[in-house]
């Protein structure tokens, strides 16, 4: 086996791929959709954006795997951020460089693979977009083009991405390692400590901007059942589909983290609750057809709590927030559950009595 070689600029590339502030981060709908189109387009198992740290390839995006993370040395996309252009192992079982990779003798089973390097904004080939199957694989020069223009699109995220403020200076003040312990290790999504830390600091914003701000506060209803009859891994793979279309109604800025077990936060800026309903109104619909569990078709519902400021009249303190989307979450289930409800106006007077199911 050929380890990875080490690129002539490291210490800078390594630097310049730091400052992006992508490793150790939340995932995010724009990288994933990307995958996503990857894996349907070449019909793949795995699709990946893998960013090349010192030690390790750290996945920014991830489908089909279930680890975040291989070392690099036996990476091949560390191979690929040497090339100029596409790197394509047809069958690495016949490349001396890779059969006896322990990455194709054992799982995954990388036995086709093919990745676009990725430059970010300062020139430095930072990682891969790349496909990989189970099987050794022909890419014609049509795929080649396809695949290509994907990494373009990949590189043009890197070049807008989008973060709330919040987000952003949580991303910026801490290193890999401590944003790693913020990060919830099943849904990569930020844990409560985490989630609260934002809230505060949007609230403190919007009381300085005078822009609204929303909580969304989503809770998985009967979800004990479902552990209960079809097992917790299956709970486990509700819990991954159910993130990933969470991810999916929300906007970019808006960030998402897991309160307790099957509890979830959105931090909404410049939402008002209309906002809010609108993106809690999408979860619902995008819940109505079922998550597959293996052969098992699940019908998950949820229950979602809006709390709502204008920070113009009305400016609760974080914890006032909270209360309001907790109290409409409550409302929510004991009005039977799969509708949302919200909290738009001071606590213990009625606020606004809006309601979607
Ligand atoms: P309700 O509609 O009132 O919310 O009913 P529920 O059954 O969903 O009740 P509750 O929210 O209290 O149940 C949460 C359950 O989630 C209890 C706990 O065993 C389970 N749970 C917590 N974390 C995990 C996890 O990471 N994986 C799995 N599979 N289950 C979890
Ligand atoms: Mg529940």
């Amino acid at each position: 086996m050929l380890a990875a070689p080490i690129p002539h600029n490291e210490s800078e590339r390594i630097a310049s791929l730091r400052r992006m502030l992508l490793l150790a981060s939340p995932d995010e709908e724009s990288f994933d959709r990307v995958t996503r189109a990857a894996q349907r387009m070449f019909n793949v198992p795995i699709a990946l954006v893998s960013l090349i740290d010192a030690n390790r390839q750290w996945f920014k995006s991830c489908i089909g795997l279930p680890l975040r993370e291989t070392p690099r040395d036996i990476s091949f996309c560390g191979h690929a951020i040497q090339e100029k252009s596409l790197f394509v192992i047809e069958d690495a079982r016949l490349d001396a460089r890779f059969a006896d990779n322990p990455l194709v003798t054992g799982e995954p089973r990388v036995i086709f693979y093919a990745g676009r390097p990725l430059r970010n904004a300062e020139n430095f080939l930072v990682g891969t977009l790349c496909i990989i199957d189970h099987r050794a694989r022909q890419f014609n020069e049509q795929d080649r083009r396809t695949l290509d223009d994907l990494g373009y699109w990949v590189e043009q995220i890197f070049y807008g991405r989008e973060l709330s403020e919040a987000q952003h200076a949580v991303l910026r003040e801490l290193d890999e390692v401590r944003r790693s312990a913020m990060l919830d290790p099943m849904l990569n999504v930020w844990h409560r400590g985490a989630i609260d830390q934002m809230l505060e600091q949007e609230v403190l914003r919007a009381f300085r901007t005078k822009t609204p701000l929303s909580v969304l506060m989503i809770d998985v209803d009967k979800f004990k059942q479902i552990n209960d009859v079809y097992g917790h891994p299956a709970g486990d793979a509700v819990l991954i589909e159910f993130t990933k279309r969470l991810r999916s109604v929300t906007r970019p800025y808006d960030s998402l983290g897991r309160y307790g077990g099957d509890e979830f936060m959105v931090v909404l800026p410049d939402a008002e609750a209309a906002i809010a309903v609108d993106v809690a109104a999408r979860l619902l619909r995008a819940m109505r057809s079922p998550v597959m569990v293996g052969d098992v078709a699940l019908h998950v519902t949820v229950s979602m709590g809006v709390g709502s400021a204008d920070f113009v009249s009305d400016a609760p303190e974080a914890p006032q927030l909270l209360l309001r989307a907790d109290t409409a979450l409550l409302a929510a289930k004991r009005l039977g559950r799969d509708r949302i409800e919200v909290h738009a106006g001071p606590v213990n007077t009625p606020g606004v009595p809006l309601t979607r199911t």
